[in-house]
This record gives C-alpha cells, sequence and structure tokens, in this order.
C-alpha cells in the first residue's frame, strides 16, 4: 500500500519538474516551449545510454514538429552508439508490434497521441513492445537529469537507415487473429475518422481488406488537425456521426493522435462510450477464452464487471495509466484488457492497446453476432452516471487518500488507484485526479436515486477530509 500510495503522489507531480521527465504515456509538453529540439536531443543520449548501443526503431505521429523532433531524437540515440532503424510516419501499436517482431531492443515513438497540436511527446518502449515500467523511466531520469550520457568515440557512434515496410507486417499480423471469412460475407460499410493522423494509414487499408466498403473523414495527414482536435470523445466527433448517418453505415470509427484508441460510432450515429464497446468486445472474447482474467482500470464501468462474472471469469482492477495494465496483463497472463477511453489490448495479438486490431475486433464481433452496434450496447447492464469534481489543493491529496482508506476499512473495496467502494447495487470511486487539483467521484448505480445517495456519501466523505 506504502509504494501505491507514493506512485499515486508522483503522479500528480507535474512532469519535467522535480527531476520527473515520463507523465503517465511518456514525456509530453508544448513544442518550443518545453520540447525544444536540444531537449529532445539530450533525451535521445539519455535514452541510448538506457539502452546501450541497441537496435532502435523510430517513429512518429503526423504533428507538424513530429519529423523535426525525431531528428533529434535520432541525433541523440546515434551518439550514444544506438544503430537507429527510421519506419517514419506511423501507429504507436505498430511500431510496438514491430520492435518485438524484428526483436530490436526497444523503440522511441514522437507522438503526443491525443494531445492539441502544440504538444508533441516522447514515448519509449522495451524489446516486448511495451512501453518501459516506471522503475526503468526513473533510470532514463537519473542520465539525464545527472547528465551521465554515455557519449561514444567517433567511430563508435551508431548508424542510421530507413526501415520502411512494418506497417504491411502489422496489417498482415492483425489477420491473423481475426475472422476474415465472417467480416467479408457481410460487406460491411464503415466510416473511418483518423483525426488527420496515423491511423490513416493502417485501418482504412485494413478494412478493405477485410472487404469493407470504407469511406475515410480528416484521412490526409496534417498536424495542423484541421478536421477535428485528436481526442475522440463526443464532442469531437460529430462530424463522424453524421457522416455515419448520411451515408447509412453499418459503423463508424475514430482514432486518436496515434490510433492506439478506438471510439466507436453505431448505426444510428450515436456516439458511443468506451466502457461500453470495450465491454462487447470484451464479452465476445470471452466466449471463446473462458475463465480467463480480464485487467481494466479502476475507472472502468462496473458494467465490465457483470459481465465479465456472468462469463465465469475474473477481473483485475489496476491504477489508472495504460501501461499499468499491459503490466498486469503480462503478469497475469491475460488474454484482453480495456481501458474506458477506448483502449482494447488483446494478448494474443500484442498486450497494448492497438486501434486497428480493435476496429477489426469490433467487425468481427457484429459480424458473428448478427446484431447491430445499437442494438448490442441496448443489451448492457444499465447504470445510472454521476461524475463530480470537488476541488482539493494538490498538497492535500494524500491526506485526503490516507483518511478516505482508513474511513472506508469496512466495505468491499479497491484501493489500487484512490478508492472505489462497492455495494450491492451501485459504485463509487473516490480519485485524486492526475493532472489536476481535484478529486474526482465517480458513481454508478441501477437507478437515478440511488446513485445520488451514493453521489452524496461519497462527497461528503471527501469534503469533510479537505
Ligand atoms: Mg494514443
Amino acid at each position: 500500500m506504502h509504494n501505491t500510495i507514493l506512485n499515486q503522489y508522483c503522479s500528480w507531480l507535474s512532469p519535467m519538474s522535480n527531476r520527473i521527465l515520463f507523465g503517465t504515456n511518456g514525456i509530453r509538453g508544448i513544442v518550443n516551449e518545453e520540447l525544444t529540439p536540444e531537449f529532445v536531443t539530450e533525451v535521445g543520449i539519455a535514452v541510448g545510454t538506457y539502452f546501450n548501443a541497441g537496435n532502435i526503431l523510430i517513429g512518429c505521429d503526423s504533428r507538424t514538429s513530429s519529423i523535426l523532433f525525431t531528428r533529434s531524437a535520432v541525433s541523440g540515440l546515434a551518439s550514444a552508439g544506438c544503430n537507429i532503424y527510421e519506419v517514419g510516419y506511423a501507429p504507436t501499436p505498430a511500431i510496438q508490434f514491430a520492435v518485438k517482431h524484428f526483436k530490436m531492443d526497444g523503440a522511441v515513438i514522437i507522438t503526443a497521441s491525443h494531445n492539441p497540436p502544440e504538444y508533441n511527446g516522447i514515448k519509449v518502449v522495451a524489446g516486448d513492445g511495451v512501453e518501459i515500467p516506471r522503475e526503468e523511466e526513473v533510470k532514463i531520469e537519473e542520465t539525464f537529469f545527472k547528465k551521465k550520457f554515455s557519449r561514444r568515440k567517433w567511430n563508435e557512434l551508431g548508424k542510421a537507415v530507413s526501415f520502411p515496410g512494418i506497417l504491411d507486417v502489422y496489417k498482415e499480423a492483425i489477420k491473423k487473429h481475426i475472422d476474415s471469412e465472417a467480416i467479408r460475407e457481410k460487406n460491411f460499410k464503415v466510416v473511418i475518422d483518423p483525426a488527420n493522423s496515423v491511423g490513416a494509414l493502417v485501418t482504412p487499408y485494413l478494412l478493405r481488406e477485410l472487404g469493407c466498403s470504407v469511406i475515410t473523414i480528416n484521412a490526409q495527414l496534417d498536424g495542423n488537425f484541421p478536421g477535428r482536435l485528436p481526442e475522440p470523445k463526443p464532442k469531437t466527433l460529430g462530424g463522424l456521426a453524421k457522416t455515419v448517418r448520411a451515408t447509412g453505415a453499418d459503423l463508424g470509427i475514430a482514432h486518436d493522435g496515434d490510433a492506439d484508441r478506438c471510439f466507436f460510432v453505431d448505426e444510428l450515429g450515436n456516439i458511443c462510450l468506451g466502457d461500453k464497446t470495450g465491454t462487447i468486445i470484451i464479452d465476445y472474447i470471452l466466449q471463446r477464452f473462458p475463465n480467463s482474467v480480464v485487467v481494466t482500470p479502476i475507472s472502468s464501468s462496473r458494467m465490465l464487471e457483470d459481465i465479465v462474472k456472468r462469463r465465469g471469469s475474473e477481473l483485475l482492477w489496476t491504477e489508472v495509466g495504460s501501461t499499468m495494465v499491459s503490466k498486469r496483463m503480462k503478469e497475469v497472463n491475460s488474454v484482453i484488457g480495456m481501458e474506458d477511453n477506448g483502449g482494447i489490448f488483446y494478448a494474443p495479438h500484442q498486450p497494448v492497446r492497438d486501434g486497428a486490431l480493435a476496429s477489426a475486433l469490433m467487425l468481427e464481433v457484429l459480424a458473428n453476432s448478427n446484431r447491430t452496434l445499437s442494438q448490442m450496447i441496448d443489451q448492457l447492464p444499465k447504470y445510472f452516471i454521476i461524475k463530480e469534481r470537488i476541488d482539493c489543493p494538490n498538497e492535500r491529496k494524500q491526506k485526503v487518500l490516507e483518511k478516505l482508506l482508513k474511513q472506508t476499512e469496512n466495505y468491499r473495496r479497491i484501493t489500487v488507484d484512490g478508492v472505489k467502494v462497492f455495494f450491492e447495487d451501485g459504485s463509487v470511486l473516490m480519485r485524486p485526479s492526475g493532472t489536476e487539483a481535484i478529486y474526482r467521484v465517480y458513481v454508478e448505480a441501477k437507478d437515478e436515486e440511488r446513485a445520488r445517495e451514493i453521489a452524496n456519501w461519497g462527497i461528503s466523505l471527501v469534503e469533510e477530509n479537505l
């Protein structure tokens, strides 16, 4: 427990201060303010020092600064003796897959994922294709801040070569895990919105090869993100919903900026929450893999627990963050995991979020269920949801958490990240935000009255401890 609390404390310190570079998904910052070419070059040397002159893949999303920072990182990595294989524009999961497939020592991905256009970032991936865990990030941070760089002599520098072709390898790998015939028979019409970024390079081609009739919007690479902001959410997906309705499509698919996540729009043009579509995919996979362990962050809906139990499987709640889900999946040999933000992790392919794989899986679910997505969503367990935020200075978060832990001792609860208390007919998660000076209170219950009752209890518990 002590370690968990300590980790939580670290997570709400702002990155790049207090000798911390990495946030929950790599290094992020505003271009030419926090993230400058010289900063990225030094991070490159630190990462190269960590990989000890290994073979490193590098690729990026479509941001205006991505190619520039790729070159900075390549300089740093080569100066530390690493050989660099440049894949250019590619979805994050394609690079993660290629690292393992081509037996590289690691990868550096220049992307700020779902952040606005003025941001960019750096993800560091280990040889197994998963982002490096916190304890390894600390080693890179120490090298960076103490400047303990392993700069190589002139005749020991790394080489950088271009390494095309990973997108086809990745696409073919996904097909091996998909019931292509079932999808092909349905002649689905699908609209894809990759947010003017790298999802455009794989998902439309993959689905066409699976026999779908594909319509794309926002599919030209453009770091100004003229179509919509790169975070897929109801606010940014109006264009996709409209296009699904206008074209009578069976499904709409939206990716975030590096295409590791996937949001869906049903055939009626409704934008679906990640909890619901993730639960539908997991319900399907559990029929193929009974008695499995499913992994999901504590912020996911309790609806998933109902479905997993109904299938006789087990649900493991983790801290919030995709790397935590991947890590736990590997530890417990889990087949499938999900996040409420549209992340699907399917271990037989790779235990990381994968937007293209999630798209193909959803089509397989629709093909084999003979139902539409809206019909499948209608059949999910129903919960009434209340989300509240309570102002709480960062320096008070820890104290509040300690008191909450004490006060909820006698309830069925999970304390991996904040406190989630379960009742027979509902649940409440009280969790300090990782990025804002607030506590989030997230309630689910069978009806509105009960949800309000539980919310009042959770809110008063946080407030009396402020
Ligand atoms: Mg992403």
